[in-house]
């Protein structure tokens, strides 16, 4: 059922020796789940569930669905993907408030990018039920400075910021903070342009537009497996590449730069996308460097994350974001990607996690993998 064993003979290259810059205050917990107590994956009903579950059930791991409300009717359509449970809450603080029941049920939580944004960070972080993944990753992540310094002094390329207006002597693409979905965001070619359109009273900043082609890169990290792409103690796995759809972004060229029409960068779905193979070392570099200096900096990312980039036409990428969980754009690959097919066919990152966990009872380490 997937289980990762070493080919015979195989050993494992010495450790790389990590001096950190930075005391991690997180320790990760020691779970009580064994073998002969199997945990139950849940997460809630939305954003990259079905994989969750689908993955989940194909390792072999029962499965609850938390959802808002009324379970959603649209899973009756997908039985591979219904969760064996649902776990109807009112609102997302609800499940802090139920937490005892859900630690009551054995859950293990896989979060996904709804989750952690309707729930809040904060309230993540402080979850005490068992989720998969390191959530210190969660203070480096949610602040855009102190992502830019992970990725920055990871030594991965990333777009150039202005601290001023009067500095703006390229296109450059404004964030407001807290902006979300792709709204929030504009471009301006100038400082007039850029007066023309900010708004008072707001955070934010300005980069500089990378012109190129976007790709979404999904990786996953393990901290277990010690066969395949070394990094740090354990793997690093590319599972897909996507590119997301935006609306109206992608289609503006077809009224024009003139028509007037303010671009907005709002996801509507993903398009499966593969790589020039001769980019391949420049991605596993990138995903490396991400990993390793995660490690120093919060004791380690884990599992899948999502390096979002634009390869420039001298074939160089720049990072525009890194997302540290699963992400909508693995939906793509359900019965996996041309990629994952080279690992494992039909490898979803659902059922990569799955595995995870998995492995990780059968070594006796789930407090590895789980926070
Ligand atoms: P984000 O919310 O950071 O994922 O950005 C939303 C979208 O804005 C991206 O998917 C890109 O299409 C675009 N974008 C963000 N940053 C840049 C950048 N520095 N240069 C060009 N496009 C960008």
């Amino acid at each position: 059922m997937g289980l990762w064993i070493p080919r015979p003979g195989f050993k494992s290259r010495p450790r790389p020796t990590y001096t950190p810059t930075y005391t991690p205050t997180y320790v990760p917990n020691r779970f009580t789940m064994t073998e002969n107590n199997i945990p139950t994956i849940a997460t809630v009903c939305s954003h990259t569930s079905l994989q969750i579950f689908d993955g989940a059930r194909k390792e072999g791991f029962e499965t609850l669905g938390i959802c808002l409300g009324k379970p959603p009717k649209f899973y009756d359509a997908f039985p591979r993907a219904k969760p064996d449970e649902f776990f109807p809450v009112d609102s997302y603080q609800e499940i802090v408030e139920k937490t005892p029941e859900l630690i009551e049920k054995n859950v293990i939580i896989i979060p996904h990018g709804s989750f952690v944004e309707y729930l809040g960070a904060s309230d993540f972080a402080r979850l005490e039920i068992p989720s998969f993944g390191n959530k210190a990753v969660l203070e480096w992540e949610s602040d855009r400075a102190k992502e830019r310094e992970w990725l920055t002094s990871a030594g991965v390329p990333v777009p150039v910021e202005f601290s001023l207006p009067d500095e703006i002597d390229r296109p450059v693409i404004v964030k407001y903070h807290g902006a979300k979905g792709g709204r929030g965001f504009f471009i301006a070619k100038n400082k007039e342009e850029f007066e023309a359109q900010i708004e008072t009273g707001q955070e934010y900043v300005i980069q500089e537009f990378v012109l190129g082609s976007r790709y979404y890169l999904h990786f996953f990290y393990s901290p277990l497996r010690t066969d395949g792409y070394r990094v740090g103690d354990g793997t690093l796995e590319l599972l897909g590449i996507d590119r997301r759809i935006e609306s109206n972004i992608d289609e503006l060229y077809k009224i024009g730069a003139s028509s007037g029409i303010d671009p907005s960068f709002v996801v509507t779905g993903n398009l499966p996308m593969v790589l020039r193979e001769s980019l391949l070392p420049k991605v596993f570099d990138l995903g490396a460097r991400v990993v390793e200096r995660s490690i120093e900096l919060f004791g380690g990312m884990i599992g899948p994350f999502c390096l979002e980039t634009i390869c420039i036409d001298t074939l160089e990428f720049k990072v525009f974001e890194i997302s540290a969980r699963i992400v909508a754009g693995t939906n793509l690959f359900i019965s996996g990607s041309p990629y994952s097919d080279l690992i494992e066919p039909d490898l979803s990152t659902g059922k990569r996690i799955a595995q995870e966990i998995k492995l990780a009872i059968d070594m006796g380490r789930l407090g590895d993998v789980v926070s």
